[in-house]
């Protein structure tokens, strides 16, 4: 099989403001693997960048190459080396759209999945002044909304949004407090009758997630940057509520499976993410969805230059493309 890989920027709508760091543009990376498609987000925060992921592809394209059997996909994952977990998810969401296109039928249904199950997804609203971030969530009109928090004015941004919707509000701190600020925030956010918070500790305080969790201040809590794997969902159980799973993250479909159903057996509620993507990455994670409890499958909503053709919105409902594979199409 053939590997080329290509830049894919990405123009977003607003300038994207989270407890991480703003950008305008995203530097993704579109790869091929004969028919198959794939993305890579390159997310810095997450230690990746475009030209990291495309020095990954350059580096295992000739093994891949040596390969000529797109239904081995656990077997050429697992010759991959370590490395970028996103140049790795470009590589799998490209053999699983192969797979399907060899097949000729849509992943979900490969997976058994029914695409009506999909859960609403959120719209993010970023950092910015509150009036504007209420102003965004009263103009999308839509039913769920997930706010960034984690910098100066936390509490007056949802309260202008919550003030502005009766949409359903998540709030995402990014990994943006100490502890000290998560238990005096949580508490008085938790009075605007929010869903549950993202990430509200830097990664690796499991420990604090636990202790915050205890505190019982009504307000469940996911864990986001720290799961990549489903090694890293058992070491959160008990800790959080429930995970974030996302293909980035993960490193692709494969992994995404076994974290979703690690977080079953641990008793953890799932979300199904994504980072700024096109329709490549997200189409991907919602042939998975339906098995998930909440969707934040927002990505090409948030930019203005996707080339592809895949998952549809009609508001928050998302509609899986029935094509073979991915079912994602260029133009
Ligand atoms: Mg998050």
């Amino acid at each position: 099989m053939k590997l080329t890989w290509e830049p894919l920027t990405l123009e977003l709508r607003t300038t994207f403001r989270i407890a991480h760091g703003a950008d305008d543009r995203r530097y993704n990376v579109l790869a091929r693997l004969d028919e198959g498609l794939g993305e890579a987000a390159a997310v810095t925060y997450h230690g990746e960048t475009q030209a990291g992921i495309m020095e990954y592809l350059s580096r295992v394209a000739d093994e891949i190459a040596k390969c000529d059997d797109p239904f081995l996909i656990e077997d050429i994952l697992n010759r991959l080396p370590l490395g970028s977990q996103a140049a790795r998810a470009a590589i799998d969401l490209a053999l699983h759209d192969l797979w399907g296109k060899r097949i000729g039928q849509p992943l979900y249904r490969l997976f058994g999945l029914d695409p009506t199950r999909v859960p609403l997804t959120s719209f993010t609203i970023a950092m910015d002044e509150p009036a504007l971030m209420a102003q965004r969530a009263q103009e999308s009109g839509l039913p769920i909304i997930k706010i960034k928090v984690g910098g100066e004015n936390d509490e007056a941004m949802v309260a202008a949004i919550r003030n502005a919707t009766n949409a359903k509000l998540r709030v995402d701190a990014n990994a943006g407090w100490t502890r000290e600020q998560a238990a005096a925030m949580i508490p008085r956010l938790a009075q605007y009758d929010l869903e549950f918070i993202e990430q509200p500790l830097p990664v690796g305080d499991i420990e604090g997630l636990r202790w915050l969790r205890a505190q019982k201040f009504g307000l469940p809590i996911f864990a986001d940057e720290p799961v990549k794997t489903a090694r890293d969902v058992a070491a959160h159980a008990g800790a959080v509520d429930g995970i974030v799973v996302k293909l980035m993250k993960t490193g692709g479909i494969r992994e995404a499976l076994r974290a979703i159903h690690t977080a079953r057996a641990l008793d953890l509620r799932v979300m199904i993410s994504c980072m700024i993507e096109s329709s490549v990455g997200v189409t991907a994670a919602a042939h998975l969805a339906p098995l998930c409890d909440y969707a934040d499958l927002d990505g090409p909503l948030l930019i203005r230059n996707d080339r592809f053709k895949g998952v549809r919105y009609d508001g928050a409902r998302m509609i899986v493309p029935e094509g073979a594979g991915l079912g994602v199409g260029e133009g």
